[in-house]
C-alpha cells in the first residue's frame, strides 16, 4: 500500500479536488492506497472538508494540528502516522502533478527506496523570488553536498527511509534535504510545476525568509565560521595599521589619526555585533532542541 501525505493549510478550495484526483488516479492503476491529509491549523473549512472526505472514502484519513506548525511539521506528522509500504508527499494545491505518483510507485516496485520529484521548470514566480530561491538552494546544496536546486517536497519514500526520518531526533528537520542526506537507492522523476488550482500561496515573504534561515542553520554551521574569517581579516587589517602607526610614530610624523580610529571602531563594532547575532541564532536553535518540545500537537484524527 502507498500512503500519500498531503499537508494542507487554508486549502478549503483544494481538498475535494485533491482527494478526488489522487484517489481516481491510484484506483485506475489498481494501486492500494491511503490518503493522509494533515490540517496544519487552518483557519478556514479545511478540516471539515477533510472529515467529509474521510467519511465518504475509507481510504482517506486526516490529522488535525492544534495550531499552525508549518509544512515541515505537517510532513513529519504524516510520515509518522502513515502505514503504507511506501509513503509519498504531495502538495494539496496539485502543483505537483499526481499522475507522477504512478511513475514513482512503479520505480519503487522496481526496488528504488527514494524517488525524488525534480522540478523541470519552476512555474510562475516573480524575479525577486527566483533570485532568493537560487541563493538559498546554492547554500543548501553546498551544505549537503547534493544538488538541491531543483529539489522539492514531492517524493516517494520506502518504509525503511520513512522509519529513519521519523526517528531522527532533530526538531528543525528540513524534509527536502534530509531525505536526500539519508542516502538509500535513489531515483529521480522529472515533473513540471503546475499552476496552483485554487487559492493563493500560503507562504508570506516573512515566512519564507524564516524558513530559509531555519533550514540553512539546521544543515550548516558555515555562518558561524564566517565569524572566524572576519576575525582573521580584522586581525590582518589591525596589524597593517598598527605597524604603519608605529613607523609613523617613530619617524615623528604621526598625525591626529582620528579617521582611522573612528573607522576601525565602527568596523570592529559592527562585525562583533553581527558575529554575536549569528552565534545567538545558533544558540536559540540549540535551546529549542534542548527544550525538546514536540514538533507538532495533534488535536484530532479521523
Ligand atoms: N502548507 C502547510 N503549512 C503551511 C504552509 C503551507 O501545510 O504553513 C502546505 C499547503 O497547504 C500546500 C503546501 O504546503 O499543500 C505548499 O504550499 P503552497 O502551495 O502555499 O506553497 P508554494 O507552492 O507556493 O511553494
Ligand atoms: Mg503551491
Amino acid at each position: 500500500m502507498v500512503s500519500v501525505v498531503i499537508p494542507a493549510y487554508n486549502e478549503e478550495e483544494n481538498i475535494r479536488r485533491a482527494a478526488d484526483t489522487i484517489s481516481r488516479i491510484l484506483e485506475r492503476e489498481k494501486i492500494p492506497y491511503e490518503l493522509l491529509f494533515v490540517n496544519d491549523g487552518s483557519a478556514d473549512r479545511t478540516w471539515e472538508l477533510i472529515r467529509e472526505e474521510a467519511a465518504e472514502n475509507p481510504n482517506i484519513h486526516g490529522l488535525c494540528f492544534s495550531r499552525n506548525f508549518g509544512k515541515e511539521s505537517a510532513i513529519f506528522a504524516g510520515l509518522r502516522e502513515s502505514r503504507g509500504d511506501c509513503t509519498a508527499v504531495i502538495d494539496c494545491d496539485l502543483q505537483h502533478p499526481p499522475e507522477k505518483l504512478v511513475e514513482m510507485y512503479r520505480l519503487w516496485e522496481k526496488g528504488y527506496e527514494i524517488i525524488e520529484g525534480v522540478k523541470r521548470s519552476r512555474g510562475e514566480e516573480s524575479g525577486g523570488h527566483k533570485a532568493a530561491a537560487k541563493t538559498f538552494y546554492r547554500i543548501i546544496s553546498r551544505a549537503t553536498g547534493i544538488d538541491m536546486s531543483n529539489a522539492s517536497d514531492f517524493k516517494l519514500l520506502d518504509r525503511k527511509a520513512v522509519t529513519v526520518l521519523v526517528n531522527m531526533p532533530e526538531k528543525n528537520a528540513f524534509f527536502r534535504a534530509l531525505s536526500s542526506w539519508i542516502g538509500f537507492k535513489t531515483a529521480k522523476v522529472e515533473y513540471d510545476v503546475q499552476e496552483r488550482q485554487a487559492g493563493t500561496s500560503k507562504w508570506s515573504t516573512r515566512k519564507l525568509i524564516s524558513y530559509a534561515l531555519t533550514n540553512i542553520t539546521s544543515f550548516t554551521t558555515f555562518p558561524m565560521q564566517v565569524v572566524t574569517v572576519l576575525g582573521v581579516i580584522m586581525l590582518i587589517v589591525a596589524i597593517v595599521l598598527g605597524v604603519t602607526a608605529l613607523v609613523q610614530k617613530i619617524m615623528g610624523v604621526a598625525l591626529g589619526g582620528f579617521t582611522t580610529v573612528i573607522i576601525l571602531l565602527c568596523f570592529t563594532g559592527s562585525i562583533i555585533m553581527i558575529s554575536l547575532g549569528i552565534i545567538g541564532y545558533y544558540l536559540a536553535k540549540i535551546y529549542e532542541e534542548v527544550k525538546g518540545r514536540p514538533r507538532y500537537i495533534l488535536a484530532e484524527k479521523v
